[in-house]
C-alpha cells in the first residue's frame, strides 16, 4: 500500500535493527483517515471469506481491526491483556511473548464472543516472530471457528513470523513488508 509505505519513509523512527517506531500515525497518535484506508484495502481483499468476526488484541491492533471490522459491517473483538474482575464467563486464554516489551503477558477472550463456525479475519499493526498471531489462531481452533486469514499492517519479513505459524492454513496479507531496518534505513519488499 503506497500511502501506508510513504508515511513509514516519511514518520517512521527506526529504534534499532529490529523495531520501528509509527507512534505518529498508528501507535500512539491514530491517523483516523489512513485506518478508513488500511480498512478498505483488507475489506477488498478478504471480500468473498464471509467474515463473521474481526479478532485483534489490545490496545494497538484496536485501530485498524475497528475500521476493517467496520467496511464488514461484522463486530471487532480484541483480546485483553489483563483479566478484568469484570470478565467473570469462562474464557480462552494463552501466554505471548513480547519482544518489544521483552516479556510474557496473558490474552483472554470471553467465551461468549467467539463461537463454533464462526468466519474470523485476524488483523494486527505488525507481525514480527508471529506469537501474537499463532495465539490468536490457537484460540480460533480452540473455539472450533474458522480462520479466514490474517491482515498484517506492517511485517518485518526478516523476523520470520510467517515462517513460525503453527498450522498455518490460513492466508497473511501484508500491506507494507519491511525486509530491513539495517542502518537506520526502512528497506522495504
Ligand atoms: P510478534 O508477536 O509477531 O512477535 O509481534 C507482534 C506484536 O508486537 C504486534 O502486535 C506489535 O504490537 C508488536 N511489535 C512487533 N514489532 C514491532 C515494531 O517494530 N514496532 C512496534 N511499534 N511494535 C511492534
Amino acid at each position: 500500500m503506497k500511502l501506508l509505505e510513504n508515511l513509514i519513509k516519511q514518520k517512521g523512527k527506526v529504534i534499532n535493527e529490529k523495531i520501528l517506531k509509527v507512534d505518529s500515525f498508528l501507535n500512539h497518535q491514530i491517523d483516523p483517515l489512513l485506518m478508513y484506508e488500511i480498512g478498505g484495502e483488507f475489506f477488498n481483499y478478504f471480500k468473498n471469506q464471509s467474515i463473521t468476526k474481526v479478532l485483534t488484541i489490545e490496545a494497538s491492533g484496536i485501530a485498524c481491526a475497528l475500521m476493517t471490522a467496520f467496511h464488514f459491517k461484522v463486530p471487532l473483538i480484541f483480546a485483553k491483556k489483563q483479566k478484568p474482575s469484570t470478565l467473570i464467563d469462562s474464557i480462552y486464554k494463552r501466554n505471548v511473548f513480547s519482544f518489544t516489551k521483552n516479556k510474557e503477558y496473558e490474552i483472554c477472550i470471553s467465551k461468549e464472543f467467539i463461537s463454533k463456525g464462526d468466519r474470523i479475519l485476524i488483523i494486527d499493526d505488525f507481525l514480527a516472530n508471529g506469537n501474537a498471531l499463532n495465539a490468536l489462531n490457537e484460540i480460533i481452533i480452540e473455539a472450533e471457528s474458522i480462520n479466514c486469514g490474517a491482515g498484517i499492517v506492517i511485517e518485518k519479513s526478516f523476523q520470520n513470523g510467517r515462517s513460525n505459524i503453527k498450522n498455518c492454513n490460513f492466508d497473511i496479507y501484508s500491506l507494507a513488508t519491511i525486509r530491513s531496518l539495517k542502518n537506520n534505513i526502512v528497506s522495504f519488499q
